[in-house]
Parts: C-alpha cells; sequence; structure tokens
C-alpha cells in the first residue's frame, strides 16, 4: 500500500473515531439514501484505489452506527479499545492464513499465547483447549460437534466416520432462557432445535437447580446439557455448580454459554456468580463483545482437547501439519481452515488491559449499569425488571407493551444513545448493556436523562390520547 493511501485511510479513521461520541447514535438515513450513495451498476472499468476508498466512506460512513462510542447500550455489543483496532489494523495488512503453522508460525504462537491467557482469566482447567472462532454463536456450534463427538464415543460410536443416521440418540437439555445461537448450534450440530427437553428457569432467568436432576432422570445414554453464564435479558447466571454435579453423575456433557458473562470469571467481586464453571465441558466467550476487540472474534474452550481435535480438526497429505503437539496447527480448534489472524487483536487486549484491567473493565461496566438502574428506577412511571447483577437493565414503562415500546421508539430517534426492547416474560421491556470501556458516568447521565424525557412525552401523550 502505498503512503498516500495509507494516510488517507488513517485520517478518515481519525475523523470517525473523533465524531462517533458526537453524532446521533443511530445514523438518520434511509435505505433508499444508502443505496444512492453506495449502489450502481456492476463497474465495466476499475476506478484508483484512494477514489473507492474515497467514495465507499462517503457513502458507508452515512449508514455507520455509533456502537463503538460510549452510548450504544444495544446487543451487549461492545466498543473496541485502540489497542485491539491497532492490533487487527496489523492482522489485516500482514494478512496471515492463521490455519497451520506451516501458514504463519507468528499466529500460532500468538494464539497459543494467548490461549494460555484465557484459561488463567477465566479459572480453568490447565489442559483446557481453546479455538478462536468468529463469534459466540459460532462458539457454541463448535462446543456442540465437539459434545456430540464426546457422547456418542462413550457410546461406542465414531460419529466423524459415521454421522448420526443410526448413532444411539442422544438427549439435549437446555435452559429454557437459551440463546438463540444455542438452538442454532444444535440444529447445524444435527441434533434438531425442538429435540430439547426444556429445563424451567426463575423470575431472572437462571435455571432453577432443584429441577436438573428430574429431566436429566428421563435421558437415558449421550446426553449434553446446554446451560449460560449471562442471561441476555438480565445478565443472570445458572447455578454451574449444582448442574455439573448432576449432569457428571450421568456422564453427560456440560456446556456454558458464555458470550459476555464469562468475563465475569475475572473479577474478584463477580466471581461468586461463577461458582462451579470450571468443571463444565466446554465454554463459548467473545471477545468482540465484553474484552473490546474488533468484530470477528469469538472463542471456545474445552476441558477435552483429545475430543476438541478429533471433532473439528482436518488432516490431508498436503497439509505440512506440525508434529503432534509441537507447534499449534490453529485450524484444530476451529471449524475453519483458511481464516485471519484474529488472535492478534485478542492478545493485544490481553497484554494492555493485563489481568486487573479486563477485571476493571467489567466491573466499570456492571457499575454503570448499576448507575443507569438507580437513575431510572422508582421514577414516575417507570420499573425496572431484573436484579442488576452484571451489565445488563431491563425497563418496563407505565406497565404498558405500548408506552414501553413507544418509549424506546422515542429515545432511539433522539439518538442520545441507543438501545432495544425484547419481551421478557410476557412484556415488553427496554433492554439496556453496558459494554464498552469509554462509557463514562457523564454518558450514562445523559442517556438515563434522555430515557426518562421520552418516559414523561409518552405518558404526557397518552394523557392527551385518553382524554
Ligand atoms: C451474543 C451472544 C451469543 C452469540 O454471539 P455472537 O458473537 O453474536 O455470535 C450467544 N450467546 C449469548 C448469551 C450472547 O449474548
Amino acid at each position: 500500500m502505498d503512503r498516500e493511501l495509507m494516510q488517507q485511510v488513517v485520517d478518515l479513521a481519525r475523523r470517525y473515531h473523533e465524531r462517533v461520541p458526537t453524532e446521533p447514535v443511530f445514523p438518520r438515513v434511509t435505505v433508499e439514501e444508502l443505496r444512492q450513495a453506495l449502489g450502481g451498476p456492476l463497474p465495466e472499468k476499475g476506478a484508483a484505489a484512494s477514489d473507492v476508498v474515497a467514495h465507499l466512506a462517503r457513502g458507508a460512513e452515512k449508514g455507520l452506527v455509533g456502537s463503538t462510542g460510549p452510548r450504544y447500550f444495544g446487543f451487549v455489543i461492545g466498543g473496541s479499545l485502540p489497542v485491539t483496532t491497532a492490533a487487527d489494523w496489523l492482522a489485516v495488512t500482514w494478512d496471515q492464513n492463521a490455519c497451520l503453522f506451516a501458514t504463519s508460525p507468528a499466529a500460532s504462537v500468538v494464539e497459543e499465547v494467548a490461549a494460555g491467557w484465557l484459561r488463567e482469566l477465566f479459572g480453568l482447567p490447565a489442559k483446557t483447549s481453546v479455538g478462536f472462532v468468529t463469534g459466540g454463536g459460532t462458539a457454541n456450534f463448535s462446543a456442540m460437534v465437539i459434545a456430540r463427538h464426546a457422547v456418542l464415543e462413550r457410546a461406542g460410536w465414531d460419529v466423524e466416520k459415521n454421522g448420526l443416521q443410526g448413532a444411539p440418540p442422544i438427549h439435549v437439555v437446555v435452559s429454557d432462557e437459551s440463546h438463540a445461537t444455542m438452538l442454532a448450534a444444535l440444529r447445524y450440530a444435527g441434533l434438531g432445535a425442538n429435540n430439547v427437553k426444556r429445563v424451567p428457569c426463575d423470575g431472572q432467568g437462571r435455571v432453577i437447580a432443584a429441577n436438573v436432576p428430574a429431566v436429566l432422570a428421563t435421558c437415558e445414554g449421550p446426553t449434553i446439557v446446554c446451560c449460560q453464564a449471562g442471561n441476555i435479558a438480565t445478565g443472570s447466571f445458572d447455578p454451574f455448580e449444582e448442574i455439573c454435579e448432576a449432569a457428571h453423575e450421568r456422564a453427560a456433557w456440560v456446556h456454558v454459554d458464555g458470550a459476555f458473562g464469562l468475563w465475569a470469571a475475572v473479577s474478584d467481586r463477580l466471581r461468586p456468580l461463577v461458582r462451579g464453571l470450571e468443571r463444565a465441558d466446554s465454554w463459548a466467550v467473545d471477545a468482540h463483545k465484553w474484552l473490546n476487540v474488533p468484530y470477528d472474534s469469538g472463542i471456545v474452550l474445552c476441558a477435552h482437547p483429545a475430543a476438541h481435535r478429533a471433532a473439528l480438526g482436518i488432516s490431508a497429505e498436503y497439509l505440512v501439519q506440525t508434529e503432534e503437539d509441537r507447534e499449534r496447527d490453529n485450524f484444530d480448534w476451529t471449524p475453519e481452515f483458511s481464516r485471519r489472524a484474529r488472535g492478534f487483536a485478542v492478545y493485544a487486549a490481553i497484554q494492555h488491559l493485563g489481568r486487573k484491567g479486563i477485571a476493571e473493565l467489567v466491573d466499570r461496566c456492571c457499575a454503570r449499569a448499576r448507575q443507569m438502574g438507580d437513575l431510572l428506577r422508582g421514577q414516575s412511571g417507570v420499573a425496572v425488571l431484573n436484579d442488576v447483577v452484571l451489565n445488563q437493565v431491563l425497563v418496563r414503562f407505565h406497565d404498558s407493551d405500548e408506552a414501553t415500546r413507544a418509549v424506546i421508539d422515542r429515545v432511539q430517534r433522539e439518538g442520545v444513545c441507543w438501545l432495544g426492547g425484547t419481551t421478557w416474560h410476557g412484556m415488553a421491556a427496554m433492554r439496556i448493556s453496558v459494554s464498552n470501556w469509554s462509557t463514562s458516568e457523564r454518558d450514562i447521565e445523559m442517556s438515563a436523562e434522555s430515557i426518562l424525557k421520552a418516559a414523561s412525552a409518552e405518558s404526557a401523550q397518552s394523557a392527551r390520547r385518553g382524554r
């Protein structure tokens, strides 16, 4: 890349970063305007790189969401630390294929080192194997493929060779509050999204431990149990100790979907919430959420490295694989073959923050969520529905689905912050997730103000409508 093109990109990036915190969080643009800006016939002749970059930036910037900014509270999106953006720039520039040691010794060793750090951060067994995948959903999928291998192997069935046709049936037990990608993972792994036994949850979305043994008693043979660290609505945690105890008595596999909640294990204050986590068999977590690494960064971890590699690894004559365990071939631990070296940014985040910094990031987001809860709770017509144990706040307005949706809509349109809605136990609710390193107390104050203003505008309007 020539110097001028590089400079152009650096300038565009700097201007964008400066703009994000001050502009409406969600772009005020219609899809037609974006199509107008970015569309056009298939180019017959090419164009200069600098013109293409300028055109792309001009068009795309109209439709970018300020999710790297401090007042984006939708979907547990997280932001990106400056150091992780920098490391990802280098990863793209170096354009390494992180598949084999032979395709990138650097990507192999960086992922090996980061894997060791992650094991320690989460307090998982020393032998835990780690794969760097695209996201939490892919991590759940990878874990289901590994789990499927392991429980069928115990039943004397080789699923890699023979597939699922004719295999002993696998029982799947899930939390009634499972994330949509957990059920998709079961679909992709050939286990079926509906062919599951659901364990009921309590009012905070936690699996009720006392119900687990009875459900497991109906599972004869190979069994997989899926639970979660961090409910996407409330932030609550399942009782891992009790679940693992009951499941392992019956040789069942326990998977924990901890896309954002697993990071609680790094904080001394929050660690009691993940008690027993280390007894599970596999875990899914995202780096692109709470670790604030740029997108396309999830992690699958497994307490049984042999099963992990047997289920996901590939071998072929031309691959020049390294001798058993002397060097790490990254592709042994993911369902991907060629891929970008996404481990660089994870490595950079951990090195930059250290264990203490990660714990502080997590604790700080939780403190901001509590601050938001405190500013909203008890205000006229406002109810906070969940115990704010983590980074999630669920809010309902004027005890009405219609009013709640209307308040969410008003807040989104005002643009001070952005958050979405959900349905919690049959009631419409606003869902606020704090997962960005740069969210300050002031950002929370400004956002709470915008939310309360929307709530009172809505009650004024519904009073007028009522009359
Ligand atoms: C976000 C999330 C997922 C999916 O992760 P992606 O990175 O979006 O694929 C799975 N489970 C939970 C609990 C999540 O919050």
